[in-house]
């Protein structure tokens, strides 16, 4: 299927790696130019180089820095010339217990995975609705429906973005305009993250990782962990031409770990 968004110009946060790279990585494949970003300049320039190997068509701009510092997103959107597509990323909170975290760690958590998306939004919605196109897609994760207990702080700012996305997506002003916002819901990827994450569990464990993995994989029906690129093509699909009828959801993709019938 021809996803018909070949030329536009997208932003997609926190994608040298992991998931936000499979989302570049698709939308470069539909011809898509792309601006994109991560902390580390190395890294972050290597995967612009990968990108741009993709398809000759597209241009492919990097901005090294944190997503959550708001002059490095007033360099990203500088760096795009317009922002049809807007891919919301980025690293998510540590794991804990609520009892240990301050105001401050409640501060930084919800700055980074519910304000910042939030302002990125505010930044780029209305120029869309003008221009009679456009597409947002936060990655936030299946938190929000079934609630991890150790990443309290990710439950809560992701669920207060989902909440704040809920109604601004509905606004007929953006949808009748032909602009939507959804949002991609995680389970296990396989990802430097889930990595690091199974390989902290074996150590706090003193289990090896095979078995902490197995573990985790026999709460995942499909009996494996996502992989980027399938992530990456779904994302793309909410930013396709043919998309503008799916507002305001918040699509799981879990391999079937969620439980409920809803
Ligand atoms: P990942 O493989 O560790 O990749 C994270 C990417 O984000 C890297 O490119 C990293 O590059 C960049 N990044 C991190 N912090 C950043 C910041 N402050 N500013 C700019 N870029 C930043 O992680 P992932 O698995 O793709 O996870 C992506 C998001 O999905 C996270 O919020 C994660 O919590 C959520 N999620 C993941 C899973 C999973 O199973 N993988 C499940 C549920 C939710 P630099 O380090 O160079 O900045």
């Amino acid at each position: 299927m021809d996803l018909q968004i070949a030329g536009r110009w997208a932003i997609v946060c926190a994608a040298s790696k992991g998931l936000g790279k499979g989302c570049a990585t698709a939308l470069a494949r539909e011809g898509v130019n792309l601006v994109i970003n991560a902390r580390n300049a190395e890294s972050l320039e290597t995967t612009a180089e990968e990108l741009r190997g993709l398809d000759k068509r597209i241009k492919v701009i990097a901005v090294a820095g944190d997503i959550g510092d708001p002059q490095v997103r007033s360099a990203l959107l500088a760096a795009c010339p317009q922002v049809d597509i807007l891919v919301n990323n980025n690293g998510g909170p540590p794991p804990g217990d609520f009892r240990d975290w301050s105001r401050d760690d409640w501060i930084k958590a919800l700055d980074a995975n519910m304000l910042t998306p939030i302002e990125l939004i505010k930044t780029c919605v209305d120029r869309m609705a003008e221009r009679g196109f456009g597409r947002v897609v936060n990655i936030t994760s299946g938190a929000v429906k079934a609630p991890i207990e150790v990443l309290g702080l990710s439950n809560g700012a992701r669920s207060g973005l989902t909440g704040f996305v809920a109604g601004l997506a509905r606004q007929p002003r953006l949808v009748s305009r032909n602009v939507t916002i959804n949002n991609l819901l995680p389970g296990p990827f396989d990802t430097d993250r889930l990595n690091q994450a199974l390989n902290a569990e074996a150590r706090a464990s003193g289990e090896d990782l095979a078995q902490v993995t197995e573990q985790r994989l026999a709460g995942v029906p499909a009996r494996r962990f996502g992989n980027a690129d399938e992530f990456g093509a779904f994302c793309a699909f909410l930013c396709s031409q043919h998309a503008g009828f799916v507002t305001g959801q918040n699509l799981l993709m879990d391999g079937g770990s969620y439980p409920g019938t809803y």
